[in-house]
């Protein structure tokens, strides 16, 4: 615990963490140092590790990365972090992360840009870790902490894994409790685990998981052993490459890591099939329509009067004047832009036509992952983004649909509410690491780890 305090406050350069908890962290250490002496030592007892600003930390600073949420600190504990906890894990701190999880590239927090440890060969420029648990690879990449926590709407945990050589798994839907956690999509959002290896992330997931009646879209299902289950042979399983995820204008290096990965798991006895999921290409329209309408409801709770910021008012000044400009200082430009357009797709006259018609086509993706999953495929294996690593700044100037095409393998999965894991496969000419993406059944997170561990 101590090394990696003395690291994580030696990253400024990263700003990876936004917020130091040292005493926390040396009373759990402390705690866990005594449980090992009792002999009741669980699986992440005394395991230092970051986490993401979305969830509430009891006491301690909890902003969603948004000026908005200044000051806040929540006077309970998210159940995810009280899991972790309660199995001896130990809090460093909190993770930067994109303002409420909006963006994928670590660009739009109150905090600034988090920088990606790695450089790409014969360069010095600074590259997005990702986003938005940019924060949590970043400090996981780096050596910072052991394992982070992540949350993943459309793709903030595996893109963010692919982009610093970390695995990241977004679990089933209902896996582990949002309770407690800054709502972006309520009907998307997942917590998941960030760490070095697949055997890591099974033993986290494991401590996060399980039914929480704080949550009543939590799952009343068994959580199995999810380490236990990594036995390393995937002989005879059926791996699904999708034919739609073969995208026009996919780089080379992406197409070549793909292939990489087939005969990996082909070379392990696995037996691959060609398959189609052809509602793919309506996946990023539905998504960029449901998040944002999600998300217009979930933020109408920051009024300046709830929670964090209020702004500096006129004399005469209103209610609706306090609304207005606390709501302008409080959130940032991506922000206001999902909460505008989150507000016209549910407004009367265009319900039908967006909100609606993005639902009818959430459930014919959700059909296509269920029929090949009927036809015997067990796992889907993709890329898990269209590109390495980019420079900080590169996106963030351009249109903002350019930064929304980054979620293009990855939305899919949350919309039909899924098992993904983002697993570090290979390195692109310029040395940086790039992952492939794994599909899995429902609640059969175990099995996807195991074949996650054959692309390690
Ligand atoms: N990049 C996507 C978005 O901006 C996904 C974010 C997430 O998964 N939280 O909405």
């Amino acid at each position: 615990t101590e090394a990696h305090l003395q690291a994580a406050e030696a990253s400024g350069a990263l700003n990876a963490f936004v917020h130091h908890t040292p005493d926390i962290a040396r009373a759990q250490a402390k705690a866990a140092d005594d449980r090992i002496a009792r002999g009741d030592a669980p699986a992440m007892c005394g395991i230092p590790i970051g986490v993401k600003d979305l969830f509430c930390t009891r006491g301690v600073p909890s902003q969603a990365g948004s000026r908005i949420l200044q000051g806040f600190r929540p006077e309970y504990e998210s159940t995810v972090t009280d899991k972790l906890f309660g199995a001896g894990a130990v809090m460093l701190g909190k993770l930067n992360m994109d303002e409420f999880a909006m963006g994928s590239s670590n660009e739009t927090s109150t905090y600034g840009d988090v920088v990606n440890p790695w450089r790409a060969q014969g360069s010095d420029a600074k590259l997005t870790p990702g986003g938005s648990s940019g924060g949590s690879a970043a400090a996981v990449a780096a050596r910072l902490c052991l394992g982070a926590l992540g949350t993943d709407t459309g793709g903030s945990i595996r893109q963010p894994a692919a982009f610093t050589g970390t695995t990241g798994i977004k679990p089933t839907y209902g896996r582990c409790s949002r309770w407690g956690i800054v709502a972006f999509a309520s009907s998307l959002d997942q917590a998941g685990p960030m760490t070095r290896s697949v055997r890591d992330a099974a033993i986290m997931l494991q401590a996060m998981s399980g039914h929480d009646p704080k949550d009543s879209t939590s799952a009343d299902l068994p959580v199995p052993d999810f380490e236990a289950m990594l036995t390393g042979d995937v002989r005879g399983k059926v791996i699904g490459i999708p034919r739609e995820y073969r995208m026009d204008g996919m780089p080379e290096e992406i197409d070549t890591l793909w292939q990489q990965g087939i005969d990996m798991l082909r070379d392990a006895g696995a037996e691959i099939r060609d398959i189609s999921l052809p509602h793919t290409k309506y996946a990023l329209p539905a998504y960029y329509v449901i998040a944002p309408a999600e998300a217009s409801s979930n933020l109408a709770r920051y009024d300046g009067v709830r929670f964090g910021h209020r702004a500096k008012l006129s004399q005469g000044d209103g209610i609706t004047e306090m609304y207005e400009k606390t709501r302008a200082e409080g959130f940032g430009d991506e922000v206001q832009r999902r909460v505008m357009v989150g507000t016209y797709v549910l407004s009367a006259g265009f319900y039908d036509a967006y909100y609606n018609r993005a639902r009818k086509v959430r459930t014919l993706i959700k059909r296509d992952f269920e029929t090949v999953f009927a036809e015997g495929v067990d796992a889907i294996l993709t890329p898990a983004t269209p590109s390495a690593a980019f420079e900080l700044g590169e996106m963030a100037d351009a249109d903002p649909i350019k930064m929304y095409l980054n979620d293009v393998f990855t939305v899919t999965v949350n919309l039909a509410g899924l098992p993904g894991v983002a697993v570090p496969t290979g390195q692109n000419d310029a040395g940086l690491p790039m992952g492939l993406q794994l599909i899995g059944r429902p609640f059969e997170e175990g099995a996807l780890l195991d074949v996650a561990q054959s692309l390690e």
